[in-house]
């Protein structure tokens, strides 16, 4: 997952950042909003966080300007106000779901899977594609009923992959979603990581097709 956090306090700000990179999700991160609207259109965000409370642009007008232009991106505000009207007008232009500061990180990481879960029209937090079963929640897979050893990354992938099945997902997206500024991962990389994926998964049923100058898709055999 990539996501990208506007948020104008340097420690807040910090330990979200470094706390979901060790779940393995990339975070970019911005002080204010208005590089943030050129950083959506460039990069294939997951998430959006927005604190309400930003130097120039306020994390409000930013959520109706994305909506305006028809952005479907999840929107997570992240808030110390306790107003009830902001958090509702938040909510109202088009805001997915808040969470009130402080937080602590597995609440936010709760949140987001939520909020990918949703946007990936699937509520279940267990996912299957015939004999591979995803739990999006605790993050473990299991394969013909067993464990599946898989590192962050290949979870990453492989859970983009199955999110998308029956459709193509693209090298590119997998890289992005791998990725942050700080950090950030090549498509060569990607077919790395595929190609580990593809030695977990054999004989299994699952195959990890190639669609030549395109992406990947998962299918049943
Ligand atoms: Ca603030």
């Amino acid at each position: 997952m990539r996501l990208l956090l506007l948020e104008d306090d340097m420690t807040v700000a910090q330990g979200i950042v470094e706390g979901l990179a060790r779940s393995g999700m990339g975070v970019d991160h911005l002080e204010s909003a208005e590089p943030a609207e050129g950083a959506i259109a460039l990069t294939n965000y997951d998430l959006v966080m927005v604190d309400l409370g930003l130097p120039g642009m306020d994390g409000l007008e930013f959520i109706r300007r994305i909506r305006l232009r028809n952005i479907a991106l999840p929107v997570l505000i992240l808030t110390a106000r306790d107003g009830l009207e902001d958090r509702v007008r938040g909510l109202d232009i088009g805001a997915d779901d808040y969470l009130l500061k402080p937080f602590l990180l597995p609440e936010l990481q709760a949140r987001i899977r939520a909020l990918i879960r949703r946007s990936s029209a699937t509520t279940a937090s267990e996912v299957t594609f015939g004999p591979l079963c995803f739990n999006l929640g605790l993050r473990t897979a299991t394969l013909l009923k067993c464990h599946l050893d898989i590192t962050m990354r290949e979870w990453e992938v492989l859970q983009h992959l199955i999110l998308s099945a029956p459709n193509v997902t693209t090298k590119q997206k997998l890289a992005d979603s791998l990725s942050s500024w700080d950090n950030e991962i090549s498509t060569n990389a990607v077919e790395i990581y595929i190609s580990r994926l593809r030695g977990k998964l054999q004989d299994s049923g699952v195959l990890i097709r190639t669609v030549r100058g395109i992406g990947y898709r998962l299918e049943l055999i």
